[in-house]
């Protein structure tokens, strides 16, 4: 059994034969050629041929995949009739005396230069575009190319592939794509993603020697298994069952209110730990992204991630899920594994004295840094910063006055800054307890059950499963957060649950009795959780309220 791992584009699960697809690269004949109007009449007549093409490809990307990518076929015809371009490549034929194909290259080349010198992703991106579409031209001046045929349904492996391949490839034998390179935002991405096609992309350690061997491309975990025993493979088709069955009940909610039938509007976001996850989330619906933990930014780094570091993983967060909204977490250490660089061990950073926010108020150099990164991402999208393990009111103050100073400077340096709502983890008793206090100070609550329990009712959020009486449904907790709800209500601000509780379907009914607003919770556990709100009607009788493991 071999595995590597690759960056999910589809969080599906394929199983069968790896097929690999070479791209059919030629020569090009790069001798100074004699006869400039044979040339140019060689080179118009494959560009309009290639014109026609992009129409063919523009109706048969509709079909498949929708109008959006169909759109990448209109814009290689508008590529194809661009003046610069056209007359780029006439020049190079008529007084570089190039051959039409290499023409047509230098002039791509020359088009891309342009589009590189763009500071943004996106746009870089769309260089692949305009590679697509010269490849499309040389090959009709090279006497077409052969289609990729293969005999059975596949996972498809490629170095990259460009729209127009995974456009031509037939569908009935693809089961999935794994490419070396790519980006998670290319347009074959986004292709295979309206199809609902598993996708890996910079899958750098696939080996040629694997074509034709059994595979499991696992689009929820980013990785690729060739030659599976048979334990994983049959845990792997029950996976794939239940991704079936998600598909189906997401296909059922997509578009529909998270509304019990009595009409409570509930908002459902996702926690996330990684911008690897953010797909997942977007996968199941998420409402926006509750809880980004952004300590995974520091966790095995060397050094502290600089400002712009931070800015741009935000910026990509918010990006992806626009217009949706991000709440970003300020560190919290106790949930980091030690980062490397700080030289302490597991012990001191889980201390529970210096966690969370007053750990970040300690150093606010470093956390000036997280600040500014965090109102810059703010210009972008809708940012809200989110402040665990407070305990007390002069804990958010000083942020506050922290982000202002920040905001100041960011103005004074002419850097765009966004404004951004404040809220504050609900995840100590302390907090709990003067819930009134904080509820002045802040925009929203976010209850952190997982904490909140465990200083509540002293168990390690860790071992909880194996303590003896730990019951995470205890009366405390349920007050605690009952408690919470109704000061943050009282003051006019929502509040949310955050924390592992919120997925317990179990609990959605009496949470939502008690006035819980939305909840934010694993992207895996989104339609779930939707589907027990749907089903909710308040205007019945409660159901008791469940009781943790009687048998314990
Ligand atoms: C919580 O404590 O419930 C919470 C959501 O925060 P974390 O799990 O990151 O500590
Ligand atoms: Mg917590």
């Amino acid at each position: 059994m071999n595995q590597c791992k690759g960056a999910s584009v589809v969080a599906g699960v394929a199983i069968g034969p790896l097929y690999f697809y070479q791209r059919p690269e030629r020569c090009y004949d790069m001798t100074p050629c004699e006869d400039a109007a044979a040339e140019l009449e060689r080179m118009e007549q494959a560009r309009q041929q290639s014109i026609a093409q992009q129409k063919v490809l523009y109706e048969k990307a509709l079909a498949e995949a929708g109008p959006d990518i169909a759109a990448v076929f209109d814009v290689h015809a508008l590529m194809l009739e661009d003046d610069e371009f056209v007359e780029t490549v006439k020049e190079n034929i008529v007084s570089h005396h190039m051959r039409a194909e290499y023409a047509v290259r230098c002039a791509a080349y020359a088009m891309v230069d342009r589009f590189a010198e763009v500071d943004d992703e996106y746009m870089r991106a769309r260089v692949d575009d305009i590679m697509d579409m010269a490849r499309g031209v040389i090959y009709l001046l090279q006497g077409g190319v052969e289609e990729a045929v293969w005999d059975e349904p596949a996972i498809v492996v490629a170095e990259e592939f460009t729209p127009s391949e995974a456009v031509q490839l037939d569908k009935k034998y693809v089961l999935g794509f794994v490419t070396h390179l790519g980006s998670t935002i290319s347009h074959t991405s986004i292709l295979a993603r309206s199809m609902e096609l598993p996708a890996l992309v910079k899958c750098k350690e696939v080996q040629p020697e694997w074509a034709g061997h059994l595979a499991i491309l696992d689009g929820l975990e980013g990785r690729l298994i060739v030659d599976p025993d048979v334990d994983t493979l049959v845990k792997y088709r029950r996976i794939q069952e239940e991704v079936v069955h998600r598909k189906k009940l997401l296909r059922r909610l997509k578009g529909k209110p998270n509304e019990t039938m009595d009409g409570h509007i509930v908002k459902v976001m996702a926690n996330v730990n990684k911008l690897e996850d953010v797909q997942a989330a977007k996968d199941n619906d998420a409402e926006g992204v509750g809880k980004f933990r952004t300590d995974f930014l520091f966790v095995g780094q060397n050094s502290d991630p600089d400002e712009e570091t931070q800015f741009n993983c935000y910026k990509e967060l918010v990006q992806a899920m626009k217009p949706q909204p991000v709440l970003l977490a300020t560190v919290d250490w106790a949930s980091a594994e030690p980062a490397r660089y700080l030289n302490i061990t597991k012990e001191e950073v889980t201390e529970i004295s210096s966690r969370g926010i007053r750990r970040s108020l300690m150093d606010p150099a470093k956390f000036r840094v997280q600040l500014r990164a965090m109102l810059r991402a703010a210009a972008i999208g809708d940012v809200r910063i989110m402040l665990p393990m407070v305990t007390n009111v002069k804990e958010v103050q000083y942020t506050k006055d922290l982000i202002q100073e920040c905001r100041q400077e960011l103005a004074r340096e002419g850097i765009p800054a966004g404004t951004m709502q404040l809220g504050i983890v609900i995840e100590t008793s302390a907090a709990v307890w003067i819930a009134d206090e904080l509820a002045k100070e802040a925009d929203f609550f976010t209850i952190g059950t997982n904490d909140l329990m465990q200083y509540t009712c002293v168990v390690d959020r860790n071992t909880m499963e194996d303590i003896p009486f730990a019951d995470p449904y205890h009366p405390a907790l349920m007050h605690a957060i009952y408690e919470t709800v109704k000061a943050g209500h009282r003051h006019g601000i929502p509040v949310g649950i955050c924390g592992e509780m919120g997925a317990d379907t179990a609990l959605t009914e009496h949470f939502l009795r008690m006035g819980v607003d939305g909840f934010s919770v694993n992207p895996a556990m989104i339609l779930p959780l939707r589907n027990a709100i749907r089903d909710l009607d308040l205007r019945e009788p409660a159901s008791p309220v469940p009781v943790w493991n009687e048998n314990k």
